[in-house]
């Protein structure tokens, strides 16, 4: 078998697979934070059961339940993951940092790292985990053993920043998988985010960076606290050599499919075909399904299969189909999963394979084009200074 992968001439000969490599390490399930609701991790007395904190074992488990037994399985290929080693992390997170991270996982109780965010006995080994796991999947990517990755990992990284934990969120595993790229020869990667949330930290870290485009789908959610400053908003566009860089999709609450595919192909496409990135990393939440606790968004399963099929599309047109993927939210975790089972169908060009028991419920989501309109528009407007020949 022969590989190469130019990135200078963006030529691609490869004999990896068109599926799926779904990368696992058991070691992401240690992270226990303990009881919580809805956002938040705690105790609340007039339940009459707790319930697990939100970001908990028990999705991620659900996540391979429907990937390992759902109809796609006969296309996915499993591979085992690895830890990441804090030199590693350090590539993209302070020290000091790292060091607070490791101790506050060291227990013997769980501590608070912010409002939403605990870690405990286990953390660690967990964070190293996901990390090297979205390592090990950036790797077999751009080795060319694999065209199409998923690191199927927690916890997820995209609010963690350079120096501080947010929203779940301990180290930003796209990021490293940026880094990893660069390693590798890539000159320019791209990040998209389709997690309800903003990708703020993802942003924070390549703020400043010409050749990595991070560019983030989300609710128009504003700052939540001292450990998440970043608004979200489109008139982030980056700063210096990196302005421009940085594209803000901010959807109005309860935007739907129709306006996450209009996102995409008027705003997404035709940046990724003009900054044509070596390889595309995506960050991919399930939090904006229509019934997420966190977001409720209004995404059906249907609509991220469409997601899938975009970014396959886009992989192949811009990347040399080599797109990476690594898990980041999705709180209601059978639908989540069900979410999951489509994106993959949409990658893989099935058609629908599993049914969506809850595709009866209504959806006005598409009723409001005209606001979809004004928020692409915003981020046109915002942008456009920096991408004359796409918005100006
Ligand atoms: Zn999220």
């Amino acid at each position: 078998m022969t590989t190469l992968i130019s990135f200078g001439v963006r030529t691609v000969r490869s004999l990896a697979s068109l599926d799926v490599d779904v990368f696992w390490h058991d070691a992401c399930l240690d992270h226990d934070p303990g009881d919580g609701l809805w956002e938040l991790p705690g105790h609340w007395p007039w339940l009459d059961q707790p319930e697990p904190h939100p970001e908990n074992a028990a999705r991620l488990r659900t996540f391979r339940a429907v990937l390992r037994d759902g109809p796609v399985a006969p296309r996915l290929r499993w591979r085992t993951g690895r830890l990441a080693t804090v030199a590693e992390l350090a590539a993209v997170h302070d020290r000091r940092y790292l060091d607070r991270l490791r101790a506050a996982c060291a227990g013997p109780g769980r501590t608070t790292m912010e409002e939403n965010t605990v870690v405990g006995p286990g953390s660690w080994e967990a964070v190293c985990a996901a990390a090297g796991t979205t390592l090990a999947a950036a790797e077999a990517v751009l080795a060319g053993e694999a065209r199409r990755a998923y690191a199927l990992v927690r916890p997820p990284g995209h609010h963690a920043q350079v120096d501080r934990a947010d929203g779940y969120c301990l180290v930003n595993n796209a990021a490293l998988a940026v880094e990893a790229a660069r390693r590798a020869g890539c000159r320019r990667v791209a990040v998209l985010d389709w997690d309800v949330h903003h990708g703020n930290g993802t942003q924070q870290l390549f703020y400043a960076d010409p050749d990595v485009l991070t560019v983030s789908l989300h609710m128009r959610h504003g700052p939540w606290g001292e450990n998440h400053p970043q608004t979200g908003a489109p008139a982030e566009v980056g700063a210096g050599p990196g302005a421009g860089r940085n594209v803000n999709v901010e959807l109005s609450l309860g935007a739907g499919d129709a306006a996450y595919l209009c996102a995409l192909d008027e705003v997404v496409a035709p940046l990724l075909d003009r900054f044509a990135p070596d390889l595309l990393v995506c960050a991919s939440g399930f939090d904006g399904s229509t019934f997420d606790p966190n977001g409720r968004h209004n995404l059906t399963a249907a609509g991220y299969r469409k997601i899938g099929g975009r970014v396959a599309a886009l992989a192949d047109a811009v990347a040399g189909g080599r797109v990476l993927f690594t898990q980041e939210g999705g709180y209601l975790r059978g639908y989540a999963a069900l979410c999951l089972h489509a994106l993959v169908e949409g990658l893989l060009g099935t058609g629908p394979l599993l049914a969506d028991p809850l595709a009866y419920l209504p959806d006005d989501s598409a009723m409001h084009p005209e606001r979809t309109a004004a928020d692409l528009d915003a981020v046109r407007a915002a942008v456009g200074p920096y991408w004359p020949e796409l918005f100006g």
